[in-house]
């Protein structure tokens, strides 16, 4: 019913025209120092259609149905990871309709919807311009406009008969953004959250290239099929960890300023402070690392491993106040094909038929060889090394990717690997 209702409003929505040529001038709602989302006036500057909400960015897409369910015949015939993704998009969905009152050259949502979508737009252009001028993606390798389902009907029906609500994700079977109903969350909608939606678009590029665009990775895919899947385990940690990274990277350039914990306005207390960046005591324990290397991929948690790699780089980009070059590098090194320097992706290529080959020593090896300043890179060795708990001895010394001067840090308590 819910859906329907949704539907109907934004089909009802009175369709004004207004002058769609970017740079549009248009109020969206932004989190200011008060800590509130309150009405600011902002330029959509790649926008080429402010009434479907369409441009160079993303395409927003209304009332589609996304149902993913392994007894369903069609997706047990899919052979290839396109037909899979047809299989499961049931409704295609339509063109979204957003409705403005125009004042003094500024366009005013007109609805809670219109609110949400540009906000979302926006949020998605400030991810966007991050890739592009700090991490320094050229807009060509920035891909086609991304395509995110808003407020879709998503049920992953394995897991749950009932729709999926409250959430903002990145789904890469279909390459495609959703931006869920709410039901129960009580704080900030998550499509105004920028840092959030930062998280979800990192998601994205590191689909692109470390994953090379795959919609089912091997990485995930094949080497998830064993019962232990450590490669898949720290691929999948190393993705949210990163994107927590980013997530925190685009906040710099907000009105706020950078926001280690920019979960806090969306989600409650628990789930904010496991993820703020800048908090310095997370450490691999036993029982982690046991998880990591014993555990299959569908059983393991990404976040907690992702949450100490996040802190890690945090705190290394933070003591020399460059957080920018290392937001570069390591995007430069999701993936590289220049000889002898690895990129993820290319690590991942040689691990393909042994994922041990992809642990914690070659990743932060990978990471480190991509920087680089030697104080920088100096203090992301010794984070991973103390954080991660890898023997120095693995990182540092002559051929090894770590200066001599890194030798780790104190604050973890060591462990017996
Ligand atoms: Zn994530």
């Amino acid at each position: 019913m819910l859906r329907k209702a949704i539907v109907a409003t934004l089909a009802l929505s009175a369709a004004c025209a207004p002058d769609s040529q970017a740079p549009v001038k248009v109020q969206a709602l932004v989190l200011n120092s008060n800590g509130a989302y309150a009405p600011r006036e902002v330029e959509l500057t790649t926008i080429s259609d402010i009434v479907k909400m369409e441009g160079v960015v993303a395409k927003m897409i209304g009332g589609a149905r996304i149902r993913s369910d392994s007894q369903d015949p069609q997706v047990q015939n899919a052979q290839t990871a396109e037909a899979y993704a047809k299989a499961i998009i049931k409704g295609d969905g339509r063109d979204v309709t957003a409705s403005y009152i125009t004042q003094d050259g500024v366009l005013w949502p007109a609805d809670f919807h219109t609110w949400n979508l540009v906000t979302a737009y926006y949020n998605f252009e400030r991810a966007y311009d991050y890739f592009n001028k700090v991490a320094n993606i050229p807009a060509a390798d920035l891909g086609e406009p991304a395509t995110v389902y808003y407020f879709p009907e998503f049920t992953l029906v394995d897991s749950s008969p009932e729709a999926l609500k409250d959430n903002a994700l990145y789904f890469s079977p279909i390459q495609a953004f959703m931006v869920l109903p709410f039901d129960t969350l009580q704080k900030a909608p998550l499509a105004l959250n920028a840092g959030v939606m930062s998280h979800e678009y990192a998601h994205r590029i590191f689909n692109q290239k470390v994953y090379g665009g795959n919609p089912l990775p091997y990485q995930i895919a094949v080497w998830g099929q064993s019962p232990s899947s450590p490669g898949a385990n720290l691929v999948k940690a190393l993705d949210e960890g990163l994107a927590d990274y980013h997530g925190f990277g685009t906040t710099c350039d907000s009105p706020v300023g950078c926001d280690t914990r920019y979960f806090r306005t969306s989600f409650d207390d628990r789930l904010s402070e496991s993820r703020d960046l800048a908090k310095a005591d997370r450490c691999m324990d036993t029982v982690l690392l046991n998880d990591l290397n014993t555990l299959n991929v569908s059983a393991f948690d990404p976040y907690k491993l992702g949450s100490i790699i996040a802190s890690a780089l945090y705190q290394a980009g933070q003591s020399t106040g460059q957080h920018k070059a290392l937001q570069r590098a390591l995007v430069a090194a999701y993936s590289d094909e220049t000889s002898g320097n690895p990129g993820l992706a290319q690590l991942s290529r040689i691990a393909q038929n042994d994922q041990l080959i992809f642990n914690r020593t070659s990743v932060s090896a990978v990471l480190v060889n991509h920087i680089t300043d030697t104080p920088l890179k100096t203090a992301v060795c010794n984070e991973l090394i103390d954080h991660l708990q890898i023997p120095a001895a693995e990182l540092v010394g002559p051929g090894l990717p770590c200066p001599p001067e890194a030798q780790g840090g104190t604050t973890c308590a060591p462990i017996n690997p």
